[in-house]
């Protein structure tokens, strides 16, 4: 056995998109781009989607959009991976970590009132494993204090949350198709709102500073508008080389069209782990999943004895692992960390479990019969 944590779903189709891509010989920025992005704003029932290279350039422009003057303060969960923070950091803006709900692990709104100053600026929930933050709460909490809200949508894609999509409850919503979520496209990511004012210098900051097609002016080049001034353009904002490029895009077409049978998949899977791991003592899930409403790009557990069953599953073939070590407690963060009592000490009993389209019953039987010889 060699069952691996997480695994992309690739198949003769994506492939296929990216030979089309190779036909065309257009594999940068392009049409593919646009498509994707026009599929991915209807598909959220946002105004705007623009695609990226990753969620971390997403939530790197997401912030830059509000141009918040340097040294003001972004609430951000420690229980994230590091990209949430690190953006904050690229924008000269201060981290304020925030502890986790014991119950769901999203931010915690009894610690979010303790960490609030009027510095804050921002606050950042990220929508962990794809449990929902309760955005109900959060959206009327942040307006009052007037913070701009920016979702880390990494761990989710296409859940209905209180009849809203989650990514469209904040101001921005930023999604990840890095391999190991819920989709791919390589690496990439999108970053989608309903207040297309907000977004109007992120193409050019996508890309280099220039806000033009330049696929439109190639085509342009030979035939139409003989006198347009074709070769010119000007920069008016600090452009980053953050777009997504076709042969991503190429792939995300087609991942997205399979994205309802992935989420259906990863669902029954968890029904299957859920059902039998019901009995086990001493194991318990990491989340009040809810497979039937949600898609979840994590699936875990709590456990006192993390370490061992960690390295036991591994002399099984069971790739596991920890998500997160606490931001607040990483050296890197350390300078605004270790603030957040709860999460700091929990996270040494979660353990992440695999979970992926393409894992067979068999497989999970196989995992939690593993888990069920450990405990005895
Ligand atoms: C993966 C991830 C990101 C970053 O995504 P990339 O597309 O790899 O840049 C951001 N936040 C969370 C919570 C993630 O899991």
């Amino acid at each position: 056995m060699n069952i691996r944590l997480f695994k992309p779903s690739l198949g003769e189709e994506e492939l296929q998109a990216i030979k089309e891509a190779f036909d065309r010989s257009w594999v940068g920025l392009g049409p593919k781009v646009n498509e994707f992005e026009q599929e991915w704003a209807k598909f959220t029932g946002s105004e705007v989607a623009i695609a990226l290279n990753s969620a971390t350039a997403a939530l790197h422009l997401a912030l830059a959009c509000f141009g918040f003057p340097e040294g003001k303060k972004v609430l951000v969960p420690s229980l994230t991976f590091s990209a949430t923070a690190s953006a904050i950091l690229y924008n000269r803006l201060i981290p304020v970590f925030v502890d986790s709900d014991p119950v769901t692990l999203g931010i915690s709104t009894e610690d979010l009132d303790r960490k609030y100053d009027k510095d804050c600026v921002a606050v950042m929930p990220v929508h962990y494993a794809g449990h929902p933050v309760q955005m109900e709460l959060l959206m009327p909490w942040a307006q009052e204090r007037g913070l701009k809200v920016i979702e880390d949508c990494a761990h989710t894609a296409g859940a209905n949350y209180k009849a809203k999509m989650l990514g469209t409850w904040g101001d921005i919503g930023c999604y990840s198709f890095e391999e190991k979520k819920l989709m791919t496209t390589g690496d990439g990511g999108m970053m989608v709102t309903n207040d297309p004012e907000l977004f109007k210098d992120v193409k050019a900051m996508r890309w280099v500073g220039i806000d033009k097609d330049n696929w439109k002016t190639a085509q342009e080049y030979t035939h139409a508008n003989r006198d347009a001034l074709h070769w010119f353009y000007e920069l008016n904002v600090l452009g980053y080389k953050y777009n997504m490029n076709d042969l991503a895009a190429s792939i995300g077409l087609v991942q997205f069209k399979k994205l309802p049978h992935f989420n259906q998949r990863r669902s029954e899977i968890i029904r299957l782990y859920l059902n039998r791991l019901k009995n086990i003592k001493g194991i318990e899930p990491l989340l009040p999943f809810e497979p039937e409403n949600y898609p979840y790009q994590m699936f875990g557990i709590r456990t006192d004895n993390r370490d061992g069953l960690m390295i036991y599953l591994k002399n099984k073939g069971i790739a596991t692992g920890c998500h997160y070590t606490p931001l607040s407690l990483q050296p890197l963060f350390k300078p605004w960390g270790n603030n957040c009592p709860y999460i700091e000490k929990e996270a040494n009993r979660f353990i992440t479990l695999p979970l992926h389209a393409d894992l067979s019953n068999e497989e999970v039987e196989y995992i939690v019969d593993t888990l069920i010889h450990w405990n005895k």
